[in-house]
């Protein structure tokens, strides 16, 4: 039996056509069937062609998200299974030999919205965002086991923004199999302890896999300032590179001890290196007042805007951490300076990052410019879906 059918009205089937997976409310003729949230829906265009099979939500600005353009694929544990062989098949080229912890599903940008799922060696960690994945969960934790073979799967849909789709904030779970709370990973011969209960996101900044790596090659005999560190990656990276010292800075007491931890089961003396808890703007304010220079300045904040109206506080925030930043930064040093706000795009970052720069009589050279890593890929038809900026950038006026 086919799911009930909603149709599009005229000219609205423009981006659904062009492959992105949103239809919002407002593109629906009316009447529109009365329809709980989450349920399957196949949608039509004025003329009834078909355009896609997705999930509905009443009351959410976006009202459709596409799951198939295939009148023919129902949605079922059997379709869930071809989009994680998909998944897996285009990860490839890093899993096993360069790490056992990456993104499998990064919701639409693996033609599933509304979940991410992170693998950590045995265990993988799934967010559900939409009352339209979380519908088909048991389908998708079945494919998952079917395909991924995990030891055991955690729930984390403990996120707020599930809220807007009404649905409850949950507490961490295993929901199938065996987990241990603390994994072990390993990632191009680093080693670290995820806390997939309760560390931040699913509990590691995967999407900076790429940028941990080309640190790497700038990082020998360097000392390094890791601002926003949290479990010390960046610091590791650079140290098992042949850093000479480094220096991580969080807001975070339990989290600057997890670095600590960090550092010694990768070989290093927590001792020989500075661990500083508070807030890296004043640190870096002291630090740059007492004189000190690093060679290398990582700067990765959490997110200054979410939204666009945060948008003019998020660049002035972007300008006034860069421009400490670059206080610290030795002639020649290398600015590592991150952005994951999603409503500041990569043009109005690097404006920021310049007009720091000039405050502060520098002259930047972009050495390599960064965004997503391949595990967290994004729709080329959906140029909202990607957040992360990464600038690699010499301190020139030496
Ligand atoms: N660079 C990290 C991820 C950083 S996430 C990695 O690659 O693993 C952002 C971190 O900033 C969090 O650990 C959070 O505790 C910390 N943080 C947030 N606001 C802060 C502030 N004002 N000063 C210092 N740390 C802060």
């Amino acid at each position: 039996m086919n799911p009930p059918s909603l149709s599009l009205k005229a000219h609205r089937e423009e981006a659904v056509v062009r492959g992105h997976p949103w239809i919002f409310s407002g593109a629906l003729q009316a009447p529109v069937p009365s329809l709980t949230a989450g349920s399957i829906v196949d949608v039509y265009d004025v003329d009834d062609h078909f355009l896609g099979r997705g999930y509905y939500h009443p009351d959410t600005d976006i009202a459709i998200r596409i799951l198939t353009h295939d009148p023919e694929e129902a949605i079922d544990a059997a379709f869930f299974a071809r989009r994680i062989r998909a998944a897996l098949a285009l990860r490839s080229p890093i899993i096993g030999t360069e790490t056992d912890c990456y993104r499998l599903i990064n919701a639409e940008g693996d033609f599933l919205p509304g979940v991410i799922v992170d693998r950590y060696a045995e265990t993988l960690v799934v967010q559900i965002s939409t009352a339209g994945m979380d519908r088909l969960q048991t389908e998708l934790i079945m494919a998952l086991v079917n395909v991924a073979r995990p030891q055991g799967i955690v729930m984390r849909n403990d996120v707020s923004v599930r809220a807007r789709e009404g649905l409850p904030r949950e507490r961490a779970r295993i929901a199938w199999g065996q987990a241990s709370p603390l994994v072990e990973v390993h990632e191009q011969g680093m080693r670290f302890m995820v806390d997939v209960m309760n560390g931040q996101k699913t509990g590691f900044f995967l999407d900076q896999r790429d940028k941990r790596a080309a640190l790497r090659k700038y990082a020998p005999g360097k000392r390094v300032l890791n601002a926003f560190s949290y479990t010390g990656g960046f610091g590791i990276a650079a140290l098992l590179a042949g850093a000479e010292q480094v220096t991580s800075i969080d807001q975070s007491a339990p989290i600057i001890a997890q670095a600590r931890e960090q550092f010694a089961i990768n070989g290093f003396d927590p001792d020989a290196h500075v661990f500083a808890v508070g807030d890296a703007f004043a640190y870096l304010e002291e630090q740059a007042n007492a004189g000190t220079q690093y060679d290398i300045v990582v700067l990765d904040p959490p997110a200054f805007s979410k939204t666009q109206h945060q948008r003019p506080q998020a660049l002035r925030a972007y300008r006034r951490l860069n421009g400490l930043g670059l206080r610290v930064l030795a002639p020649g040093g290398l600015l590592v300076t991150c952005s994951c706000s999603g409503s500041v795009t990569l043009a109005d970052f690097q404006s920021a990052i310049v007009e720091a720069a000039v405050q502060h009589g520098r002259a930047l050279q972009s050495a390599e410019i960064f965004t997503h890593g391949l595990d967290h890929p994004t729709l080329m038809a959906m140029s909202e879906s990607g957040y992360l900026k990464v600038l690699f950038c010499r301190n020139g006026s030496a």
